[in-house]
């Protein structure tokens, strides 16, 4: 017979990480497609990008100056300056650059193509100038001030590796040897919606008893910053064949659909009355804030998440559930934000048998952690102040001051 005096409701909680598996599970590798590199931001590399050519293409020029060779200007001094005939100007973008003869100077740009003979550049600050003929003020080494062609990249091998997230540099690379198209996964296409009778559209008036819808804007923008395309579908009202009917159109173009609210012990859960038995499995999981969840698939058509609808909790959620599972569905090798051990400024109390997600400021110069706002998940403008969010493990309850605790960095 069941001991009822021992029953911990704890043990009915869903552990983060076997949550966090199951939404990744719902979530299938998005197709892979060519997309020129301006509309690749963000994605990530679906193949290993093979150099088709070096970097630098051709031995060129670092300095604006006079290309040498070395052997013809070992005396060369301030007081006793070697004077060479200058026989050519190649500035950047020159094509037909003729070879260097022995006792000449080639005056050139930077980025310019080494003339063939020469193997150094004089920087103009170290020379008259001069066009006819220049008077050269120093020696050089071989090589110096030459950007050798291949000592970046080489042709032939891998430059950006697969899963790699295209951002500036990696846009930048690519362009740089010379490819116009990148293979990437597609971005996950995220329906955002929001139920709640009581929510009003930002710039309309406000009555008592109503707020602004924040949550689908806001899990929209974290869906684009995770690299995905949202579409918002906001104002659902606390109606279930209005829930229905707002995503039929969308029943064949979209990934995942994300809701907020909906999801709580009240009545008018329209979320929950929409989708339990219905694909959708609803549970607890053992995390503060963010309690309520829920994940399956909509009539075969895409996955689900069920978001807890106070904000925080919302946005907590994405983070721990949603954002590393897109990430993985996107093709990319990272999906873990940045954490870092932080010294707790202040103490701590969490939850026993939770894993407790606080909002804080981390101070990397100093490696401290302030707590932002108190626990409650309605508390947004501290979310808006925050800069990471501490992670206390599941048997913590208590930390002092001076505490190390992990921190998960936002940005
Ligand atoms: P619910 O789970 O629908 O009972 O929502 C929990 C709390 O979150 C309530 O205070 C709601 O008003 C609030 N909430 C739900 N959805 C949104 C939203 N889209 N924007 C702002 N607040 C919301
Ligand atoms: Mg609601």
């Amino acid at each position: 017979m069941r001991d009822v005096s021992s029953h911990n409701p704890q043990h009915e909680l869903t552990s983060v990480a076997d949550h966090r598996a199951k939404v990744a599970s719902l979530l299938t590798r998005t197709p892979v497609e060519s997309r020129p590199l301006e509309n690749c931001l963000g994605l990530a590399l679906a193949t290993d990008l093979v150099a088709p050519i070096s970097l630098p293409p051709f031995s060129n020029s670092a300095m604006d100056g006079y290309a040498v060779r070395s052997v013809d200007l070992t005396e060369a001094t301030q007081e006793e300056p070697v004077k060479l005939p200058v026989s050519e100007d190649i500035p950047a973008g020159r094509v037909d650059v003729p070879p260097l003869q022995p006792g000449t100077a080639h005056r050139i740009m930077t980025g310019a193509q080494l003339p063939p003979g020469a193997d150094a550049v004089v920087p103009v600050e170290r020379t008259d100038g001069g066009t006819g003929t220049v008077a050269l003020f120093s020696s050089a080494q071989p090589g110096a001030h030459v950007r050798r062609a291949g000592e970046d990249v080489t042709e032939g091998t891998v430059v950006l590796t697969t899963g790699t997230r295209l951002g500036a540099a990696q846009l930048g690379v690519a362009a740089a040897v010379g490819v116009a198209e990148l293979p990437v996964h597609r971005p996950v296409r995220v329906l955002v919606l929001s139920t709640g009778s009581e929510l009003v559209e930002p710039g309309q008036e406000l009555r008592r008893g109503q707020i602004y819808e924040s949550n689908g804007l806001m899990l929209a923008a974290a869906v684009r910053e995770a690299g995905g395309e949202p579409t918002l579908l906001r104002f659902v009202p606390d109606d279930v064949d209005a829930f229905h009917a707002a995503l039929q159109e969308h029943l064949d173009s979209a990934d995942l659909l994300l809701t907020s609210g909906g999801v709580s012990a009240g009545a008018y859960e329209v979320v929950k009355d929409a989708l339990a038995g219905n694909g959708v499995e609803f549970t607890k999981v053992a995390m503060q804030p963010g309690m309520p969840q829920g994940c399956g698939r909509y009539r075969d058509a895409f996955a689900v998440v069920t978001l807890p609808g106070n904000p925080v909790s919302s946005m907590v959620s994405f983070e721990v559930f949603v954002r590393p599972a897109m990430l993985a569905a996107a093709g990319h090798a990272t999906t873990s934000r940045h954490v870092r051990q932080a010294v707790l400024a202040g103490e701590l109390t969490a939850p026993t048998g939770k894993r407790q997600f606080r909002r804080g400021v981390f101070d990397p110069a100093t490696g401290e952690v302030t707590l932002q706002g108190a626990p409650g998940s309605h508390l947004l403008g501290s979310l808006a102040k925050a800069n990471c969010l501490l992670a206390i493990p599941e048997d913590v309850t208590d930390l002092p001051a001076g505490s190390t605790v992990d921190v998960v960095l936002l940005d």
